[in-house]
């Protein structure tokens, strides 16, 4: 037994049991219990819904004295004491809601002993005051949950975190845990080197999800694309990620009047809808959430079969946590992101010109929104990409992305970007995407006819092809630096240099197959 127990102390198996009601720890939770309790400092990465809590509340009640856990949310402290709580554990939160008379009571149980586990904010944590009032009391240990909100590589910074470095000066011989589900690399070396840890241990979960089938359409009537998808999966539970709230309600509109049983939510409603709409989701009352970020905290809901970003996420960690809401049970889910480049660059500018007016933050967020990026674009294993990300690597594709089950087609695309780009030049390199394309497809309309555009040389050319080939086509080449858009003229294409060698036929040119379609339905599954 470790140093510092005494002989009746409960094994951790015993505690799992008796005081949780589980019979086996899950892989990981075990070694890092272990270690805590023998006295080590150690960071934990763990996805979410791993099992992080059990791996600081067992070591709390195997260990004597009292164990205090730093986390950022009132709410989050609230479930964690509740549940503790209902196991008949001796658990409280201190936070800025108690009345005056619930803090005194709770500083006499402190003075006492008689609590096993504490819960405070950083705040709390770092008033003078308190700090001295801890040294008073016999502590077992120091756990920082979300620790990557120390970090500013972290997508959550917050600035009292990064002062908990005091934490290990004033109390080096207590252990302190770090836990978190979301850290890259660069985020990693930070917490620990700010928080001061000694000799930890790192234990890093896999992130892999392999019951997560990870795919990507190119994203143009993203409406119909959502419904044909949904229309293929009749019943099944799944969220929808919008970025915007107003958006939410309009796609959430749209699902309704096809007979989609759906709802919206986003920060901006009524807590009490919010509420409802959670607990019909919940209840299988509803099938579709539409919904902002703001949603999902906290829900477990294990028989989500999909999750559906409507827009592209602004990193990677975001993407991760959502899609990883999608089957929790075990059982074959779905991430699928609509993908249309100009998503990108609203998210490049809303970055360039928001509230981020610290550059190096703003930096961070810039290329994090590249890596996002770069994902979308991704040739290769879905899962890799993103694995990597998490700094875990895999040598083989995954069998289970939509790469690996379609691999990417080239096909020669010289013919197709002559004509494309002859007929941005014809139109006088004056109009957008849509209106070339219509163009090109020989579209009979008024304003194509008022233009005298249905004169042209290249109207109708591209007949044959569809609205959505086309605007692949476009796409790859404002990709390739072919053409560019530009932003203070309504987005109207121009030809670059490299557009000429590509227009006199000159120079081939290798253009990917767009993915148009889902590649199919997941299998093993009744309609
Ligand atoms: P995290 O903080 O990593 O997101 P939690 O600690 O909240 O995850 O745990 C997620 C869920 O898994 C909780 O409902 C928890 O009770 C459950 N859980 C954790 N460990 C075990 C285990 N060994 N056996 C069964 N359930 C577990
Ligand atoms: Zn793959």
């Amino acid at each position: 037994s470790a140093p510092g127990l005494a002989a009746s102390a409960p094994t951790p198996l015993q505690v799992l049991r008796e005081v949780f009601g589980y019979q086996e720890f899950r892989p990981g939770q075990q070694q890092v219990v272990q270690q805590v309790i023998s006295g080590c400092d150690g960071l934990v990465i763990m996805p979410t819904g791993g099992g992080k809590s059990l791996c600081y509340q067992i070591p709390a009640l195997v260990r004597p004295g009292l164990a205090v856990i730093v986390s950022p949310l009132i709410a989050l402290m609230k479930d964690q004491v509740d549940s503790l709580r209902a196991n008949g554990v001796a658990a409280a939160a201190l936070h800025s809601a108690l009345s005056r008379e619930e803090q005194f009571d709770l500083y006499s149980a402190l003075a006492k002993g008689d609590l096993k586990l504490l819960y405070v904010s950083p705040e709390r944590l770092l008033l003078p005051d308190f700090l001295e009032r801890l040294a008073d009391w016999r502590l077992s240990l120091v756990a920082i949950d979300e620790a990557h909100c120390i970090s500013q590589w972290g997508h959550d910074f917050r600035p009292e975190y990064a002062q908990l470095g005091c934490l290990k000066q004033r109390f080096p011989q207590i252990p302190l845990v770090a836990l978190t589900a979301t850290a890259d690399d660069a985020t990693r070396q930070d917490i620990l080197a700010r928080l001061g840890l000694q000799q930890p241990f790192i234990h890093l979960a896999s992130f892999d999800r392999p019951n997560i089938r990870y795919s990507l359409i190119d994203k143009y009537k993203p409406n119909e694309q959502l419904v044909s998808y949904l229309d293929r999966q009749p019943g099944q539970c799944g969220i929808v990620y919008c970025t915007s709230r107003s958006r939410t309600e309009e796609v959430a509109r749209f699902l309704r009047a096809r007979n989609i049983r759906a709802a919206c939510y986003h920060a901006g409603l009524p807590a009490a809808e919010r509420n409802s709409v959670q607990e019909a989701f919940l209840r299988d009352d509803i099938d579709i959430v539409v919904a902002t970020v703001a949603f999902g905290m906290g829900i477990d809901k294990p028989n989500v079969r999909f999750v559906v970003h409507y827009d592209l996420p602004k990193n990677i960690e975001s993407y991760y946590q959502e899609t990883g809401r999608a089957g929790r049970d075990g059982l074959s889910a779905e991430a699928l992101l609509l993908y249309d480049p100009a998503d990108t660059e609203r998210l490049r500018r809303m970055l360039d010109s928001g509230e981020q007016n610290n550059p190096d933050q703003l930096r961070i967020e810039q290329f994090k929104l590249n890596l996002m990026a770069a994902f979308a674009e991704a040739q290769t294993c879905r899962r890799q990409v993103l694995l990597n990300y998490f700094g875990e690597y895999q040598s083989e594709p995954c069998g289970n992305c939509d790469i690996c089950l379609d691999p990417p087609r080239t096909y020669d695309g010289s013919e197709d970007a002559r004509k494309a780009l002859s007929c941005v030049y014809r139109v006088g390199q004056r109009f957008g995407i849509g209106y070339v394309i219509e163009v090109l497809r020989g579209a009979q309309n008024q304003r194509v006819r008022e233009q005298g555009h249905d004169k042209l040389s290249t109207f109708g050319i591209g007949k044959d092809r569809s609205h959505e080939h086309w605007l692949s086509v476009f796409r790859q080449l404002i990709h390739m630096g072919l053409l560019t858009q530009n932003i203070t003229r309504h987005l109207t294409l121009q030809l670059t240099e490299a557009a000429r060698p590509v227009l006199r036929g000159e120079q081939a040119l290798q253009l990917a197959v767009p993915r148009l379609e889902v590649i199919s339905s997941r299998k093993g599954r009744s309609r």
